[in-house]
């Protein structure tokens, strides 16, 4: 019988997070929730509390920290809040595995301190990648973690590498092949999208997300920092990550071999089978995802991206190949104008532009600590911050 695992969820009352309870319920024999944490909804976490009765959980507010603890009170569940909160979580001693899904640059030093403690991480939170780079690898080869990739791409080209390979051997592998869906304007201008609104850019044709990641897919900016996230998990140099436009998100990712062969792996377009496969991983456990109808699927259809109509995915190749900071001041400047979008205070094409703006002013610096990422965070926050006209206070960094 397979050992019972103890999970810690950052991220629990998001899509991914509800996606992993999901699978976990499915599975009470194998897994056991041993903390949640979430930032500041603390009416969803106590119904998390009560049903998934976890020895912590965390609220990022504090605010909110002490709505949950009168709400448990008597439950058995200690509460703690703030950044310390989450790291508490992180690194609980019970917990081997941890489920990285805090959307944004606010999950980096939670994930980094589960490198250090050398848990097996599960990661979502593709953001604290990207910014983290260098920082977060070592991090995890310090700490004698194991990093399995959650988000489907990565997880479809892990389960196509051969296997147990921790960095692509360029011997046998030539290229890795993102898939991406083009997101729900990938058939219209570039210019035509000044006045699109924050619901009709969320209106992802096949996955159902966050807010935020939604319209990271579509500008395309999910892609690119998937193309970051591709070479930090994969020891993958740039010339070796393609992406291309597969709008109907059934094929996940491929891997082409020396040889000719290209391996793909397919699935229905649903986060509980990247999850179930990382939780099990090296085993394989139901998900409740349906199975895959092949005969009555629409046509699979490929094609090259236009990074005309799509400025944010060569921005995130731009940033890849000035490495250092480049990467996480664009990650940091594209979660400012996300925000901003999505509270009414920006236009839609105002991403790609402050974006773009930010890279433009960074000076792109070794990041050696949390600190020198926390700096270079708010560095690029502010300048973010400026292109857009918000005033500097506004945009929340990965401390706040
Ligand atoms: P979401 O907005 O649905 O959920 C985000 C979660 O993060 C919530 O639980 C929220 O409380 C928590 N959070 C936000 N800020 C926090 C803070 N400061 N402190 C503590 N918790 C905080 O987002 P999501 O769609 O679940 O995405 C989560 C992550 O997974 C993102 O990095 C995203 O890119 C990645 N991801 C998501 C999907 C998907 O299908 N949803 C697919 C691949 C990757
Ligand atoms: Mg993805």
């Amino acid at each position: 019988m397979t050992a019972q695992r103890t999970l810690a969820l950052l991220g629990a009352t998001g899509s991914i997070g509800a996606s992993t309870l999901d699978v976990v319920a499915r599975h009470p024999e194998r897994y056991r929730v041993g903390a949640l944490a979430a930032r500041r909804n603390w009416q969803a976490m106590a119904t998390l509390c009560r049903r998934f009765r976890p020895q912590l959980a965390a609220m990022h507010d504090a605010v909110a920290a002490r709505e949950l603890a009168r709400a448990l009170a008597g439950t058995g569940t200690e509460v703690v809040a703030g950044d310390e909160g989450l790291v508490a979580v992180a690194t609980l001693t019970a917990a081997d595995t941890v489920l990285a899904a805090i959307v944004g640059g606010a999950g980096l030093a939670s994930t980094l301190a589960a490198a250090h403690a050398g848990k097996r991480i599960l990661l979502a939170n593709k953001e604290a990648l990207v910014m983290g780079g260098e920082l977060f690898m070592d991090a995890v080869r310090a700490g004698g973690a194991t990093l399995l990739p959650i988000d489907s791409e990565h997880n479809a080209i892990f389960q196509c590498l051969p296997p147990h390979t921790a960095a692509l051997d360029a011997r046998a592998v030539q290229r890795i092949i993102l898939t991406a869906s083009g997101g729900p304007f990938r058939e219209r201008a570039h210019a035509s999208l000044a006045h699109v609104t924050p619901d009709e850019a969320c209106a992802h044709p096949n996955w159902s997300m966050g807010r935020k990641i939604s319209v990271d897919s579509a500008t395309m900016m999910n892609k690119g920092l998937e193309v970051i996230e591709a070479h930090w998990l994969f020891g993958a140099p740039r010339a070796a990550i393609d992406v291309v436009i597969h709008p109907q998100s059934v094929v996940h990712s491929l891997v082409e071999y020396v040889d000719g062969s290209v391996l793909a792996q397919m699935s229905n377009p649903d986060m509980r089978t990247p999850i179930a496969h990382a939780l099990a991983y090296p085993e394989r456990i139901e998900s409740g995802v349906s199975p895959l109808a092949l005969a009555s699927l629409a046509p699979l259809t490929f094609a090259a991206p236009d990074l005309a109509r799509f400025p944010c995915l060569a921005l995130a190749y731009a940033a890849l190949d000035a490495g250092g900071s480049a990467a996480l001041a664009l990650s940091a400047a594209n979660e400012v104008a996300v925000g901003a979008f999505l509270a009414g205070r920006a236009g839609y094409l105002d991403i790609a532009r402050a974006c773009d703006a930010t890279l433009g002013r960074t000076t792109v610096t070794r990041v050696r600590s949390l600190d020198d990422a926390l700096a270079a965070d708010a560095a690029a926050r502010r300048d973010a911050c400026a292109v857009l006209g918000l005033p500097p206070t506004q945009m929340e960094g990965m401390a706040a």
